[in-house]
């Protein structure tokens, strides 16, 4: 059965630089990146959340933002984008969010977890130890105890055998009926995995932070800017690498496949 998808920012940033961003109208100032969520209808499992952006509880200061992303990243902490107010906007409820689904457990990613403290949370096993051990100076800027502070009931999946298009992968989420799942993706941090979603006539590949430019996918050269970034965030450059190249061939391959990443303005249908 299809899911009707929504497709929704819930975190516009302005980061320095625009130029090294691939916005050459930005000249020396800022550029424009957003985070791509989507809220998923289904048929018997709720509105299913994937990727949350910035909650509502960062926009009002209770949890934190990472301090050096504050002033470069420049998030504008709207509190009409979080991802709470895109639910109601749609004319749900927090409580319709039963199922969470993340790419990874960056703040600027599980943000909105605590908006729904009801809801399970799923992600890749390794993701999760990652960012419960917080064990490297990169992981304790990046993971931010205070967004699962509430307890979340989670759920962790690791490679079984299972694969999607040919890639290893988790199709079946605990107690989720529709299809969605779980494409890892290593890299960017331990554990990142893009989340499959199949709506009306194609499959929704939502890759995170996998890449942040839309010319990954084709091979143009992508911004200077972005090439730095990853470089200084990724956990492991050559699964990043890896990640990448598999996300673009699923690009190439396949006309029914939808790729597309968190961040790119351009990659987010008006
Ligand atoms: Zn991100």
């Amino acid at each position: 059965m299809a899911n009707a998808v929504h497709h929704v920012n819930c975190g516009t940033m302005c980061p320095a630089g625009g130029r090294w961003l691939g916005d050459p109208q930005a000249g020396w100032g800022r550029g424009k990146m957003v985070a791509h969520c989507l809220l998923v209808e289904t048929e018997r499992d709720g509105l299913v959340v994937v990727d949350t952006g910035f909650g509502s509880r960062q926009v009002d200061g209770r949890d934190p933002i990472e301090r050096m992303f504050k002033v470069l990243g420049a998030p504008i902490l709207d509190p009409s984008e979080t991802v709470a107010a895109r639910v109601r906007a749609l004319g749900f409820s927090a409580k319709d969010v039963r199922h969470i689904v993340v790419t990874h457990l960056d703040f600027d990613h599980a943000g909105g977890i605590g908006d729904f403290p009801e809801a399970t949370i799923h992600v890749h096993a390794r993701e999760h130890a990652a960012a419960m051990a917080r064990s490297s100076w990169k992981e304790r800027s990046r993971y931010a105890p205070a967004l699962w502070a509430h307890g979340p009931k989670w759920q962790v999946y690791s490679e079984d055998g299972d694969t999607w298009r040919g890639l290893p992968a988790i199709t079946k989420l605990r107690g989720v009926e529709a299809d969605i799942g779980l494409l890892p993706m290593h890299g960017h941090s331990r554990g990142h995995s893009a989340v499959l979603v199949k709506a009306e006539d194609e499959w929704l590949v939502h890759a995170g932070d996998a890449y942040f430019h839309h010319h990954t996918l084709n091979g143009e050269p992508v911004p200077k800017g972005f090439v730095a970034f990853e470089a200084m965030v990724q956990m492991d450059g050559p699964q990043r690498r890896a990640s990448a190249a598999a996300l673009r061939e699923l690009h190439e391959r396949y006309e029914d496949v939808r790729v597309f990443c968190s961040h790119d303005p351009s990659e987010l249908p008006a």
